[in-house]
């Protein structure tokens, strides 16, 4: 059996979502568009899932609007917010899918500053303030980070950035904390967040981005005016029904599901504490309860990876690789984590279907890699962690 320990990258479908999703890939397959009962079956369905998306972060249905992917949100927040010759405050251990898009923005002559972070991987206040002494036209600062799990102290900040910036909108991307911790859009005072639904167990293809409406968005896409005129096109109800259901679980599970991954969390630190050549990254910081990323040193982390995946054991690495060269995680160097241990990074991120065993077996695992007594030589193959 394999054990699925990468549960940052994505998830599997929860069986209730898919339960929820076929009637909309069969029976109803109405254009929500449509007047007639077909499409006002799927419209319903889908204004229903706004409010189980908004539910889940506390923002007002109204406040929602389905997006395809996180990366999506993201990068349309960015695009719409920025235009041109702007000036982007974006922190420097966010999601690809936000840096570059705030990179792209450098050819249309706008100004990026990355605010740092310490070495605990934690947003720096006194940055922070340094950065907002000239005028920003957009903040962007993740809520939790996909490969260290680090929870940032977000409303501190964002009091700061009220403070200095009263006028900048700020955006955060909570793909990776919605569905694992609990989140309030409204209080966290933001203007834009964004979601996933494959990061909580709903189905690939939907994300949103929630917006407070004080700050216009531009038109994603245009044509049919769906979605309140600001992404046209046939929506993807079945995936849209999903999100909505997996955000209805996610909340109600919410508890449980955070209990149960924080156990699991705790059994293997205390097992990896046991290994020398283990470091846990941001071991100190307030984490996510299902994040662990370490390294093993004197081990690559694309050998490890492949070393576990030869133990039938899913984890991911904290590289950026493509067909020629692995780079360190970002997110490691900013912590100032010299290149060669973050190189060695290993994540993993437990799920609801992970149990004592499974870890148990992992933490076996590693160990025996460490003791240099495994006999798998794998294959390096390019992988990413997302
Ligand atoms: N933001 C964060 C923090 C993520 O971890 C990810 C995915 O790994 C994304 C955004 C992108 O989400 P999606 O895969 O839905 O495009």
């Amino acid at each position: 059996m394999s054990i699925y320990l990468d549960n940052n990258a994505t998830t599997a479908l929860d069986a209730q979502v898919l339960d929820a999703m076929l009637p909309y890939m069969q029976q109803h397959f109405g254009n929500p568009s449509s007047v007639h009962r077909f499409g006002r079956t799927t419209k319903a369905a889908i204004e229903r899932a706004r409010e189980q998306v908004g539910a889940l972060v506390g923002a007002h249905p109204s406040q929602v609007t389905f997006t395809a992917c996180g990366t999506e949100a993201n990068n349309w927040v960015v695009k719409s917010v920025a235009k041109t010759k702007q000036r982007l405050l974006v922190s420097a251990i966010e999601h690809a899918s936000l840096l570059a898009a705030a990179q792209a923005q450098l050819k249309q002559g706008s100004e990026l500053e990355l605010l740092p972070v310490t070495t605990a991987g934690v947003f720096c206040a006194q940055s922070l303030e340094k950065a907002l002494q000239k005028p920003v036209d957009l903040i962007s600062l993740m809520l939790a980070n996909n490969e260290t799990g680090v929870i940032q102290p977000l409303a501190d900040m964002v009091k700061l950035c009220r403070k200095l910036q009263p006028h900048a909108p700020i955006h955060t991307d909570a793909c990776q904390a919605a569905g694992k911790i609990s989140v309030d859009f409204n209080s966290l005072d933001v203007q834009f967040m964004s979601l996933s639904a494959h990061k909580l167990y709903g189905p690939l293809g939907a994300g949103a981005l929630i917006s407070d409406k004080t700050v216009a968005l531009e038109p994603l896409l245009s044509g049919g005016g769906q979605e309140r005129g600001l992404r046209s096109g046939t929506e993807n109800t079945a995936a849209i029904v999903g999100f909505g259901k997996a955000a209805e679980l996610a909340l109600a599970k919410l508890k449980n599901r955070t209990a149960h991954a924080a156990q699991l969390k705790q059994q293997l630190e205390r097992g990896l504490s046991s290994i020398d050549k283990v470091t846990i990254f941001a071991k100190d910081s307030h984490r996510l309860p299902n994040t662990v990323q370490f390294s093993l040193a004197g081990f690559h982390g694309e050998t490890t990876l492949m070393k576990l995946d030869c133990k039938n054991i899913a984890v991911s690495s904290g590289s950026a690789c493509d067909a020629d060269k692995v780079e360190p995680s970002h997110v490691l160097l900013a912590m100032g984590i010299d290149e060669q241990t973050a190189l060695g990074a290993i994540r993993v991120s437990i799920g609801k279907h992970n149990t004592q065993q499974e870890i148990e077996q992992l933490i076996n695992a590693i160990a025996q890699i460490a003791a240099g007594g495994d006999n798998c030589s794998p294959n390096l193959i390019a992988t990413n962690s997302r």
